[in-house]
């Protein structure tokens, strides 16, 4: 169930869009189709102060709202949408995941605050045009869903609790048993998030893994004995998710971007002692 990170397309790609020349990562693999818009930001182009700065898009990390608020309209704009379409949820490092129905949309569309009563929640469904689903991220894994034949999206915020919760595989089962969705139609996207060079773990997390993963621990958990420290391998792990859910290897993109190792163009909680601002992964249907 588990392969070479090297048997992924791999690649992702920077554009700088609208007039602000704002910067934006894409996927090939979801690149490829008109309707659907898809993106990662960068800490790059905003107007938030350090330690945020300076394109932080969360509203829950201590930067003042007026810069989020600011950024946020300046990604609305470089994508050539409202603001008021972009649709995110408290994040709480569950595995909840919350449909994006008719009516959610329509509180949208009357520019009601709908995630109000909305329970946490991390991942995010929807087969509705025109909501940009967001999460935030500095480290966590984002990753993208797209059934491409019957046109639905997911976005999955996978944190060390999500992944050995298993929400990637959960998430992707969600959309099988909602909307009949089947694997070979679904693509995936890991964005940006902390590498295995970088995510080193304790013994807290070290058990959970085992627990979560007990025919995989080798492959996800590297014990650097010069250092007596161990790493985690997130992506990997959801990878793992991905394939157990029935999508296949030739479905999944991996960026290979460590948020830690390019802290200059990504947040990094790790990198920054948890004092920082957070980018954001985008999906959408037109
Ligand atoms: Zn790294």
């Amino acid at each position: 169930m588990t392969t070479s990170n090297a048997n992924f397309k791999s690649a992702v790609f920077l554009s700088e869009i609208g007039s602000d020349h704002l910067p934006l990562f894409h996927f090939p693999l979801l690149a490829q189709f008109n309707d659907l818009l898809h993106f990662i930001t960068t800490r790059q182009g905003g107007c938030s102060d350090p330690p945020f700065s300076s394109f932080n898009l969360a509203s829950h990390v201590g930067d003042r709202e007026e810069h989020v608020l600011k950024n946020r309209d300046k990604l609305a704009k470089a994508l050539g949408i409202s603001a008021k379409h972009f649709f995110f949820n408290h994040q709480e490092h569950g595995t909840n995941i919350l449909l994006i129905n008719h009516n959610q949309k329509a509180g949208l569309d009357n520019d009601k605050n709908s995630t109000d009563v909305i329970p946490a929640s991390d991942a995010l469904v929807t087969d509705q045009k025109n909501v940009c689903l967001l999460i935030f991220v500095a480290d966590c894994v984002p990753i993208l869903l797209f059934d491409y034949r019957k046109k639905i999206i997911g976005l999955v915020h996978a944190g060390w609790k999500g992944t050995v919760g298993l929400i990637s595989q959960k998430t992707v089962q969600f959309m099988q048993s909602h909307y009949g969705s089947q694997g070979q139609d679904i693509l995936c996207a890991i964005g940006p998030s902390i590498g295995p060079c970088c995510y080193q773990i304790g013994m807290d997390v070290l058990v959970k893994v085992r627990e979560s993963f007990p025919q995989e621990e080798h492959h996800l958990i590297c014990y650097a004995s010069h250092l007596k420290k161990h790493y985690f391998n997130l992506w990997q792990a959801n990878i793992i998710q991905l394939l157990k859910a029935g999508i296949p290897e030739k479905n999944i993109a991996l960026a290979e971007l460590c948020t830690s190792c390019h802290s200059d163009q990504f947040f990094s909680s790790r990198k920054e002692q948890g004092l920082t601002g957070r980018f954001a992964a985008g999906i959408m249907l037109r």
